[in-house]
């Protein structure tokens, strides 16, 4: 077996030691256009900061231990530059000029996505740059090394804001400009809030629904005209608007490629052609939850990938199930993270579900050092499935989003997450995880006990269809800050002073975080009142109203 593999770092590194573990046999032929493999391009932005202090450490693995351990014959500095499926031959490109055909028996493309470098008047202009692989983290190095005190980085995506952390981090004054209405477009709108709020009290300026649209040189550095007119300085620009698979050589070679581009496969990872698989960046999957064809790019689904379609080229039937999205940031000590759908992509899909936030701390309340942190949950409104999940906060998101994800995977029913049973001390979680909290809000609204209504449903209302806006906290944090026209009346009492309460007008309930808001709407229901809580009380409404 002749297995010939393009592209060495996520998938491709992945898919030629998982052919070596499977096939001592096999001549495997690793080709990569830049100097290096297996880098890791996650911690480039981490080296731009100073936090990954050694360049090397960037470094997975090395060619020379490719060769040694997995005797694997890499050859760096090699472009692909035709695949002939008739001949089954890669036509070859190295650096120094040298072409020549390489025959396969099998052949798995892993060429990965090139960040989109938008056709705008400047956008060669020194300075100016996107990152993907080491020789861009050194060019931007050597412009960091000349001095850079202001920076633009265009894009607010997951690259985009460890970006401007590490930026800031080393003291460089970070303008952020983003084309959509909001940073992390991934995530609904809401759940980014905080991560706004810890970029700004870093002094992140950040403009969102704001494009760049021309660059030029200037005495101080550089100039970014953006679509407003607004001009912004500075003498480094980072581009970080998306990816683009790189499937120039699948297109010429008469491979299937999906309409934004990826390379099509089946579950095999096996595009048109049965003899060449492909994988990573470069590809379309299928949405695991919402089963249409998407394009992730992400390191866990390209690694992965390369496994299963090296198991597929020696003859082990192993399926790819599909990608769900599973994705982290963490931003200045704060997390994001999400897996699934987001309810953005649900209405516009016009799939029916249903979402709940709780707001719980990472571990219990009382042992020292717990931290807040949101979740929003999102299931089918029928049987309870799972649809996908948000966090946000600081310690523990990352854990439930995990959990979270397996759920999914598992095709889990909120109901499941009532049950399931977690690891619990005090300085790890609670009695009551938020993943087991998460499973009872849902769960609780399903079986009825338990209605709710969420923020944008609330401030819809028109004034005749206005419901008495109940807050059930304590006069102090009715004080700190309440939703408009809201009446209090403390929790604790509720049940003394129902004759306050307009007798046929409904009622919307809410505390600072839906718990108190729960009982205060069981407590009405119980008596014939037609009451809701709001979902996730007063700090989802934050979420939605930052401002008041
Ligand atoms: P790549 O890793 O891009 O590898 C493709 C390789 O193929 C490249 O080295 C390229 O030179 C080579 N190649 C292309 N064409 C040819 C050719 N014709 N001939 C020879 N060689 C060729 N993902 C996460 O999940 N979490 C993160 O935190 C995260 N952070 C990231 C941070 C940055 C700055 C970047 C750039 C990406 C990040 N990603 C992250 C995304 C992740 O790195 C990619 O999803 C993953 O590397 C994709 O793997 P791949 O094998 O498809 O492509």
């Amino acid at each position: 077996m002749k297995l010939v593999i393009i592209g060495g770092v996520a998938g491709g590194a992945s898919a030629a030691a998982r052919a070596r573990r499977l096939s001592e046999a096999a001549e495997i032929i690793l080709v990569e256009r830049g100097p290096d493999v297996s880098f890791a391009n996650c911690g480039l932005p981490y080296y731009l900061g100073g936090v990954i202090a050694e360049r090397a450490k960037l470094l997975v693995t090395t060619p020379e231990r490719l060769r040694t351990r997995f005797r694997i014959d890499v050859r760096t500095q090699s472009t692909a530059v035709r695949i002939e499926p008739a001949n089954k031959t890669v036509r070859i490109r190295e650096t120094g000029g040298r072409e020549y055909d390489q025959p396969y028996d099998k052949l798995i493309s892993a060429p990965g996505a090139a960040p989109i470098r938008p056709p705008l008047a400047g956008v060669d202009l020194p300075g100016i740059f996107t990152l993907r692989n080491l020789h861009d983290v050194d060019q931007i190095q050597t412009r960091l090394h000349a001095g850079v005190r202001q920076a633009v980085v265009v894009g607010a995506g997951f690259i985009g804001l460890e970006l401007v952390e590490n930026l800031v981090h080393r003291g460089i004054s970070t303008t952020l400009v983003e084309l959509a209405d909001q940073v992390l477009p991934p995530l609904d709108p809401e759940m980014t809030t905080p991560i706004v709020e810890t970029l700004k009290s870093h002094g992140v300026e950040i403009l969102t629904g704001e494009a760049a649209a021309a660059f030029r040189a200037t005495a101080e550095g550089l100039a970014v005209q953006l679509k407003s007119g607004r001009e912004l300085t500075g003498q480094l620009v980072v581009l970080g608007v998306g990816v683009r698979p790189e499937n120039a050589l699948a297109v010429e070679a008469g491979l299937e490629v999906g309409a934004r581009g990826g390379i099509k496969v089946n579950e095999f990872l096996q595009t048109s052609d049965p003899d060449i698989f492909a994988v990573g960046d470069a590809i379309e999957t299928t949405d695991f939850v919402l089963g249409g064809p998407t394009q992730v790019p992400l390191a866990g689904p390209a690694n992965r990938q390369g496994r299963i379609a090296a198991d597929n080229v020696f003859g082990r039937a192993s399926k790819y199930r599909g990608t769900q999205g599973t994705a982290v940031l963490g931003v200045f000590g704060r997390t994001a993270a999400m897996t699934g759908a987001s309810a953005k992509t649900l209405r516009r899909l016009e799939r029916p579900f249903h979402a709940v936030y709780i707001h719980p701390t990472d571990h219990a309340g009382y042992y020292p050092g717990a931290e807040q942190m949101t979740l929003k949950v999102l299931f089918d409104p029928e049987t309870g499935r799972l649809l996908g999940a948000q966090g946000v906060g600081g310690a523990g998101v990352d854990k439930r989003i995990d959990v979270l994800a397996i759920a999914l995977q598992a095709r889990l029913t909120v109901f499941d997450l009532e049950e399931v049973e977690l690891a619990y001390a005090p300085q790890y979680g609670s009695a009551k995880d938020p993943i087991n909290m998460a499973g009872f809000v849902a769960a609780g609204w399903l079986r009825g006990d338990h209605p709710q209504v969420d923020v944008p449903s609330l401030l819809a209302m028109s004034d005749d269809a206005r419901p008495l806006v109940l807050d059930v906290r304590t006069p102090e944090e009715f004080a700190a800050g309440h939703i408009p026209h809201a009446m209090n009346v403390p929790i604790d009492e509720l049940r003394l002073r129902l004759a306050e309460l307009p007798a046929d007008r409904p009622i919307v309930a809410y505390c600072q975080v839906g718990q108190r808001g729960y009982l205060a709407t069981r407590i009405l229901r119980q008596l014939g009142k037609d009451a809701v809580n709001l979902s996730g009380g007063y700090r989802t409404y934050r979420l939605w109203q930052p401002n008041g």
